[in-house]
């Protein structure tokens, strides 16, 4: 490394946050990036561990993390660039809203804050973009093979991405009305604003991907046409299905699934007008988001920003520890409190709640009524059940109810059933070793195989399967 103590002569540096007051009027981005003294002093932290966990054991593209940190010490900013795009199709994405599996594998956040690789990740990239270093890199010769890619999350553009380069003739199809899957219609524009989702699919197109958006393939396209047509198949379709709540009061008005409303929030401000009798808006109510996760985070974040009265998260789950258990070790992803900047916003979190039915009045939510719970310890399993408490009822006041319980899986829809496509037990599309499934030809990737997961799986799985579906068409010399 370019400076082996430099761990121990500063501190991490984590980028400064816009001020609550200012971020919360708009939906623009809310990081401001360190300067470039105090990046290289933060690159400058990563040691000569000697087996780099970051790299091996956190990031699942298997990011070349000590080398960049070094190349960003000494200035070396296009060969860190090179390093960091021959694994990630989408660092500036991943520099953004990735959890940062890399950080908590960190040696230094053994008993050390870790080094911040995110931030030297966007760093790295976004220089690339200013300087104009990134390019299309269409590829030389064309393979004649063609390729249909259905969905365009991030599994989905990693895949087109490397297979465009690769020559093949890549078209992705689309369900909704712009490409980008979760990252357009889901992530807050707080979180990414869409603008750098755009100028990277600029890029694809130039490589030559076709998007086709408003195609349900399987149902516009038929199973049958799409394999007569192309020479092999990539589904990339996400797990769309949300987790429901089977209580008494599911159906009344006010009660949405989380995606819906963070939709029309995405939509709003891409300009989109929402017809007033679909809107859902939490201006001036009180809310409450079920579901103590990421995407509830993100409810928090929007409602505020549409200036509900009051918001509160509430969460099955017993409220995390702030410091890794003795059976939660590093390198493993710590499982502790988080607080995200829309927590910070202002919201009231509540853990160890269970929501027993919604009440409303003229078919309208008025109120939670919900009741505390003991979680017990873990079973020689693992399992862990809950007793309520005896006489720990309340309500919770609430004019809007956002689900937010995560996803169960993908979509079994005309797709997948007239493929005859093998699922597990969970309901996610199962792949062999090249990522193929059981069906010669038609591969998957992302949440549709993971079960919901993050961006920087996707991405890695969209780059495994469409490896795996090149050497399909091409064999292996
Ligand atoms: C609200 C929210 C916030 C999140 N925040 C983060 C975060 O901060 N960091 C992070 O790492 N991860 C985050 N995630 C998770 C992350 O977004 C997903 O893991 C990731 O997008 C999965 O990528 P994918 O390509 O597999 O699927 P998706 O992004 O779901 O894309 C699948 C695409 O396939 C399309 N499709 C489905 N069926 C068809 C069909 N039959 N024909 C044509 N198109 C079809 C869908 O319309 C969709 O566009 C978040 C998820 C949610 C819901």
């Amino acid at each position: 490394m370019g400076k082996p103590k430099g761990f121990l002569e500063h501190a991490r540096k984590d980028p400064r946050k816009r001020p609550v007051e200012e971020r919360v009027q708009d939906y623009r981005e809310i990081e401001r990036p360190l300067s470039l003294e105090e990046l290289r002093e933060q690159a400058s932290r990563c040691m000569d561990c000697g087996v780099p966990s970051c790299h091996a054991y956190g990031c699942p593209l298997s990011n070349r993390v000590p080398d960049f940190n070094d190349m960003v010490f000494k200035g070396q900013w296009q060969r860190a660039l090179d390093l960091l795009q021959s694994k990630n199709n989408f660092p500036e994405i991943t520099g953004r809203i990735c959890p940062a599996l890399c950080e908590a594998a960190c040696s230094l956040s053994i008993n050390q804050k870790a080094v911040s690789i995110r931030q030297i990740e966007l760093q790295i990239i976004e220089r690339g973009w200013r300087e104009g270093w990134i390019q299309p890199e269409p590829a030389e010769q064309k393979t004649g093979k063609r390729v249909a890619i259905i969905g365009s999350g991030p599994a989905g553009l990693a895949a087109a991405q490397q297979l465009a380069r690769l020559g093949h003739d890549v078209t992705a199809f689309e369900k909704a009305d712009r490409v980008g899957g979760i990252l357009r219609y889901g992530i807050p524009d707080f979180k990414l604003e869409k603008d750098i989702l755009d100028r990277r699919l600029e890029q694809l197109r130039e490589e030559g991907v076709k998007f086709e958006t408003n195609v349900n393939a399987g149902v516009d396209l038929s199973a049958g046409y799409l394999q007569r047509t192309f020479d092999a198949i990539l589904i990339a379709a996400g797990a769309r299905v949300p987790r429901d709540l089977d209580i008494p009061g599911r159906d009344l008005k006010g009660v949405h699934f989380a995606l819906e409303f963070l939709v029309q929030q995405n939509r709003r401000n891409a300009g989109d007008a929402i017809p007033k009798d679909m809107a859902i808006t939490a201006a001036g109510k009180d809310v409450v988001v079920i579901g103590g996760g990421d995407t509830g985070s993100d409810c928090v974040g929007t409602c505020i920003r549409q200036r509900a009265k009051q918001v509160t998260q509430i969460e099955l789950l017993p409220q995390p520890p702030p410091d890794r258990l003795e059976d939660n070790p590093w390198p493993t992803w710590p499982r502790i409190l988080r607080t995200t900047s829309s927590h910070e916003e202002g919201c009231e979190r509540m853990w160890s709640i269970l929501t027993k039915e919604l009440v409303g009045e003229s078919g309208a939510v008025q109120k939670l009524s919900c009741v505390k719970i003991e979680w017990s310890e873990p079973d020689e399993n693992g399992r862990r059940s809950f007793e309520e408490v005896a006489g720990s009822e309340f309500e919770l006041e609430a004019d809007l109810v956002l689900l937010a319980l995560g996803f169960l899986r993908v979509e079994h829809g005309p797709l997948i059933k007239d493929l005859g496509i093998d699922t597990d037990e969970r309901g996610n599309i199962c792949v062999g070793d090249a990522h193929m499934t059981n069906v010669p030809g038609v591969f998957a990737a992302g949440d549709s195989v993971l079960g919901a997961s993050l961006v920087v799986r996707a991405i890695a799985l969209g780059r495994k399967a469409a490896e795996g579906l090149d050497r399909y068409l091409m064999g292996d010399g």
